[in-house]
């Protein structure tokens, strides 16, 4: 994120599991016999972090960039990326934060459901699929459960268009529904379906400040989303490998 804000797009998310879904937690405060207890807030209820969620759609969408021939870097623990590539740029990395946060969804009260332990099922912790073995108890979050948090883009603007970045995010949900659509543990197993959906989208300008307004504006998706993902979908094209190289830092 550049030192300087332009405008910020403040967006309503909801999850919905379309199967039982596993996020893993600590196991600390579990009964005695279950290993793979799911998250949980201080109130003892499910959510899902929205690092989860952030984790899912970078390594989504870095998979895709290099299957269309761009050039991103490799996410490395130490250096933490260049900073400069598309998955950079949406995510962060490097010493820049991303365009993109996205905070946790909380379960909603009206979602009735709760977790439950399923059996059968080893998750191999490392590669979150369905290890052999002995059987183990799984704790889960009921498919059915809807869940809500928030997201924020900020300075949504490149030369490609004023909305690129928000373009880059709603096009990567979009892909997540459509092909990925999974989260969590045990997708090998039909565990972790889950749809993502945009509930409200609000921007706010530097322009509302100097006039004073702090509400901002809504934003229709069905308006915004046609443009920004063309903008989108043009600055990637001038990322093809070749036409622009990766600064080293
Ligand atoms: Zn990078």
């Amino acid at each position: 994120m550049e030192n300087v804000l332009k405008n910020r797009v403040v967006i309503k998310y909801k999850v919905v599991a379309l199967s039982d879904m596993h996020i893993g937690g600590q196991s600390g405060n579990m009964p005695a016999g279950l290993d793979n207890p799911i998250i949980k807030d201080n109130k003892g209820k499910p959510f899902v972090p929205g690092s989860s969620l952030k984790g899912v759609l970078r390594s989504s969408f870095e998979r895709l960039a290099k299957g269309a021939g761009i050039k991103v870097c490799d996410l490395d623990e130490k250096r933490g990326g260049c900073g400069n590539c598309p998955p950079c740029l949406l995510f962060g990395g490097g010493h820049k934060s991303g365009a993109i946060k996205i905070r946790d969804a909380f379960i909603t009260d009206d979602s009735g459901k709760h977790p439950y332990i399923r059996d059968g099922v080893r998750i191999d912790r490392k590669s979150g699929k369905a290890a052999s073995g002995a059987k183990y108890d799984i704790e889960v979050v009921q498919k059915g459960a809807k869940f809500e948090g928030g997201m924020v883009v900020e300075n949504t603007a490149t030369p490609d268009g004023e909305y690129t970045i928000l373009g880059g995010l709603l096009s990567l949900i979009d892909f997540f529904n459509e092909f990925v659509a999974g989260i969590g543990g045990g997708t090998s197993k039909g565990m972790g379906h889950a749809k993502l959906a945009i509930l409200e989208m609000k921007e706010f300008t530097a322009n509302d400040y100097l006039e004073g307004k702090f509400n901002g504006k809504a934003l229709d998706l069905e308006a915004v989303k046609t443009s920004a993902c063309n903008s989108w979908m043009q600055y990637l094209l001038s990322r093809l490998e070749g036409k622009n190289e990766i600064s080293e830092q």
